[in-house]
């Protein structure tokens, strides 16, 4: 079984990860753009049984245009977001996947918020240019 580790910039919050995404997804949407410094986010969705949390994060929620809470756990030293969850889908949790630090990480498969998207930004090949769901 595959394991991966994510952390924060300065190394404090950890993830263990056994196992494989069950999804991998990147969003265009203005929230995802705030949160991230950067103009799109990038996740992979792990079930909660495969990951291991070391470190201390703090946390903030907000609410989705789906409804659903969100609450992103973040390094209190670095500020790094590295984990969040979705009240949506509770068996879950989100890992960004630049905090992997790892270029062989699997591509997204799946895009989200189009319409916000930056239009240099363009898709690897196989990507749907659909919206599935408006999660973040
Ligand atoms: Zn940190
Ligand atoms: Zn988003």
């Amino acid at each position: 079984m595959t394991t991966r580790h994510a952390a924060c910039s300065c190394g404090q919050l950890h993830l263990t990860i056994e196992g494989d995404p069950t999804r991998i997804s990147m969003c265009h949407c203005l929230e995802c753009q705030r949160r991230t410094g950067a103009v799109l986010s990038n996740q992979a969705r792990f079930r909660r049984e495969q990951v291991t949390i070391t470190g201390k994060a703090a946390a903030w929620t907000r609410k989705a245009e789906s409804g659903n809470a969100l609450t992103f756990h973040f390094c209190p030293t670095c500020g790094s977001t590295v984990y969040w969850e979705n009240e949506g889908f509770p068996e879950l949790f989100a890992v960004a996947i630049g905090n992997f630090a790892d270029p062989d990480f699997p591509a997204p498969t799946i895009a989200v918020w189009e319409e916000a998207r930056h239009p240099w930004v363009s898709l690897p090949s196989g990507t749907p240019p659909a919206r599935f769901a408006k999660q973040g």
